[in-house]
């Protein structure tokens, strides 16, 4: 069988590129190989780059409202086709069709969003800052931007970026994840449908040498990453030292305390979502449960069943909880923290290595043979200096410690390396309160296991989990994708005679 070859995009249509080098795309469901696609070459992105280049002045020059209408019609057509671009997340990420389908959804929040940007582009005006003179603020597109991103939301993490930047006046040059490249040619197509003209949004598939390029080309004004943390920190060097604006949101190891007044039921429904959803290749899935006083003794009973009873099937399948994992790699990396977990004298509860499709409950085992499958896993008696609490595992594996009270819980968060989302499962309003406002963590959850802000609100960690200042999306990531001018006017009417030669005060 013939496969099915995934290229670029460029200047409004699918281009092959000089670049000889592929890689296969997978099903993880089945471990099939369904494609090819390629990677990028430098002359491959300076031909993406040099596209986004030209089309950057007409673009910049369109008023805010007509870059907004192209917006609207694209909202339109991403609504139409949200299940087909699911369908294509599952097929190749392997997570389930109605979290895929989640994924598209909060993508579309974020062109939601970026319809506004007539009003979000307004500048600050002050009458008579002196007499006779104004003053006011702009903000203007900063050129060709670049976006970077990973396998596991190959949708959503894009739509972080290129609405806003698109709409903010931007040309765009997106590289996604070689793992799962099909939504982005998809993407590249309805927003040619909707009025994109062409080299506004560009896509190259690629791998390091893509990214490369990217980073040092003298047009590119600006990069936003998201991905795993030392990758994270490479570009955010790499993009500075080149002189670029760097935006780049790495990895997490995301706490969930649970203290003795929680809900047990809704402490252990929440666990078991954001643990295993998606196969916890997410980077705010829960990783550690952090269960303070006497919680542990009501807690794991219920969590062990739940997480033996996952209904663990084809993504395609509507009974599914978990999919696969994405790709035969990470499945033996996550095996081998398992491996260590047990070394280092965790408790192993439930064992995803385990693993048959039999197990995962009548009439629903038999679409599992092939792929990269495994079940949850469950650890308890974690302590810190293990390294499966240390390190992002990025796979279905929950570890459990155990701390005595709120201040416990608040000290081990706050020196943990990572600082992307936390979340505190309890009735009691000062403990919440208090809570959120020590904890060193971006996105925090009260009683909310993964606290994804809305589109307006704009995204991001703290510590190792986010490099720069400026968060993805809302109006961070307006300003992010903007530069600020300051204009001071006066008229000949109100030029007083000769030359001033003290420093211009406010008269
Ligand atoms: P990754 O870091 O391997 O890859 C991310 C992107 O970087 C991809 O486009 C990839 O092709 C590129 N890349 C990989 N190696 C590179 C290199 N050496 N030089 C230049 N570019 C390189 O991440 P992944 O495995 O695709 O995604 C999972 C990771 O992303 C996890 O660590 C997860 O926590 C993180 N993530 C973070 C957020 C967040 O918002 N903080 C969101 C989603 C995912």
């Amino acid at each position: 069988m013939t496969q099915a070859h995934i290229a670029h995009y460029i200047n409004g249509a699918v281009a092959n590129g000089s670049g000889t080098r592929t890689q296969p795309v997978y099903n993880p469901a089945t471990g099939a190989v369904t494609a090819n696609v390629s990677l990028a070459n430098v002359a491959d992105v300076n031909a993406a780059v040099a596209a986004a280049h030209k089309a950057f002045p007409a673009w910049a020059d369109t008023p805010p409202l007509r870059r907004a209408r192209v917006m609207f019609k694209f909202l339109e057509l991403l609504n139409a086709n949200k299940d087909k671009l699911a369908h294509m997340i599952t097929a190749e990420h392997g997570k389930v069709f109605t979290d895929a389908q989640g994924e598209v959804s909060r993508g579309i929040d974020i062109v939601e969003f970026a319809t506004g940007i007539p009003q979000l582009l307004k500048g600050d005006f002050t009458e008579q800052v002196s007499t006779g003179i104004d003053n006011w603020t702009m903000r203007q597109p900063l050129g060709v931007v670049a976006g970077v991103t990973p396998f596991n939301f190959p949708v959503m993490v894009p739509a972080w970026m290129f609405p806003v930047a698109i709409a903010a006046g931007n040309t765009f040059v997106l590289k996604p994840s070689p793992i799962d490249p099909s939504p982005s040619l998809f993407i590249a197509e309805l927003l040619k449908q909707a009025g994109l003209p062409d080299g506004v949004f560009n896509v190259v598939q690629g791998d390091k040498e893509a990214v490369d390029a990217l980073l040092v080309h003298p047009d590119v004004k600006a990069v936003s990453f998201v991905g795993s943390t030392p990758i994270a920190n490479y570009i955010y060097e790499t993009g500075a030292h080149h002189g670029k604006r760097v935006q780049a949101l790495g990895g997490a190891k995301n706490h969930m305390v649970v203290m003795p007044d929680a809900d047990i039921d809704q402490a252990v429904d929440a666990l078991i979502g954001a643990a295993y959803g998606s196969a916890g290749e997410r980077c705010m899935a829960i990783s550690v449960a952090v269960l303070v006083g006497d919680v542990a003794d009501r807690l794991m009973p219920k969590l062990i069943e739940r997480t033996k009873a996952l209904k663990v099937l084809n993504g395609e399948n509507l009974a599914a909880e978990m999919g696969p994992i994405v790709t035969d790699v990470a499945h033996k990396r996550i095996t081998g923290y398992i491996e260590q977990g047990v070394k280092e004298g965790a408790r192993l509860l439930v064992d995803g290595r385990n693993f048959d499709g039999a197990s995962a409950g009548e009439g629903c085992g038999t679409d599992t043979s092939g792929g990269f499958w495994m079940g949850g896993t469950l650890f308890d008696n974690v302590t810190p200096d293990m390294r499966i609490y240390k390190e992002e595992i990025f796979g279905p594996v929950l570890s459990c410690l155990r701390v005595a009270d709120l201040a416990q819980a608040v000290d081990l968060i706050n020196a943990h390396e990572f600082g992307n989302g936390v979340s505190c499962f309890t009735r009691d309003g000062n403990v919440a309160r208090e809570f959120a406002r020590h904890i060193q963590v971006g996105m925090v959850g009260i009683n909310v296991p993964i606290p994804v802000p809305m589109a307006w609100h704009g995204f991001g960690g703290w510590k190792k989990s986010l490099f720069g200042d400026m968060h993805a999306y809302g109006e961070e990531g307006v300003r992010f994708y903007t530069k600020q001018k300051s204009v001071m006017q006066r008229w000949p009417e109100s030029i007083g005679k000769g030359a001033e030669f003290v420093m211009p005060t406010s008269k």
